[in-house]
């Protein structure tokens, strides 16, 4: 069973259109969707925008239909130049940017009890991503994916959180659902396509969203074909 998670219906409606023997079910107020996907087992869940939503969904995935794997896949800001509308982010670890017990001398984005900063995604899903852009046409770079309960659409912000993590990308669920699945022992990736500039653009992300949710439906429809 492959888990596929996005925010917003817009971010799996695609793949759903592809979904075969499809059964619907509400649990926990998240909708998922289970059936096959190009003959694969799948279950697809909508989970909300933000960590809390994410990660309520993420864990009642898990003790639901017990994946082996989970993919968040979606839209998010670009945190860097080599990364424009329309291409890939590839996580290959996740950040908490909003997550601060630096007062007590903790570094910044510190996950206590966990005791790391960076959620480590899944390698061998990341290469494999990276080659179905190749294939699909797409530009991506791989790196790390910041979380955080805020739409980032402010220059010193997304300075802040790119010098501070290292990171190319923003959103608001990825890490949530890094985290629950780095407790639970379950293989996570996260593909995102960008949807806008996350500097003064909110505009970009209403214009780009659906063409930005389109690409990374393609980049994982072609990695459920050959996986
Ligand atoms: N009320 C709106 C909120 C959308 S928030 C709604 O319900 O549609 C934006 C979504 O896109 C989040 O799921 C987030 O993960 C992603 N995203 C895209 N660009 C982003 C940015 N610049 N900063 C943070 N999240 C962003």
């Amino acid at each position: 069973m492959i888990g596929i998670i996005g925010a917003m219906d817009l971010e799996i409606v695609r793949l759903k259109e592809q979904m075969t023997d499809k059964k619907e079910e509400q649990l926990s107020g998240v909708h998922f969707t289970k059936g096959k996907l190009f003959g694969k087992d799948a279950v697809l869940a909508v989970c909300g925008i933000g960590k809390t939503f994410a990660a309520l969904c993420a864990q009642t995935l898990i003790l639901r239909y017990n994946p082996e794997i989970v993919i968040n896949v979606g839209v998010a800001g670009t945190l860097c130049d080599r990364l424009s509308i329309g291409d890939m982010a590839i996580g290959t670890a996740a950040v908490c940017h909003d997550m601060d017990t630096s007062p007590l001398g903790d570094p910044v984005g510190l996950i206590s009890g966990l005791d790391m900063v960076e959620i480590p995604l899944n390698a061998q899903m990341r290469e494999t991503f990276e080659e179905c852009c190749e294939e699909e046409g797409i530009h991506y770079v791989s790196g790390v994916i910041a979380s955080g309960d805020q739409f980032i659409d402010d220059g010193s912000k997304k300075q802040w959180i790119r010098d501070t993590f290292c990171a190319i990308a923003c959103e608001m669920e990825g890490q949530a659902i890094a985290q629950v699945c780095y407790v639970n022992r379950k293989p996570c990736a996260i593909l995102r396509s960008i949807s806008d500039s996350a500097n003064g653009t909110a505009a970009d992300y209403m214009q780009f969203k659906e063409l930005a949710a389109e690409h990374s439906s393609r980049v994982l429809a072609r990695f459920l074909k050959i996986e």
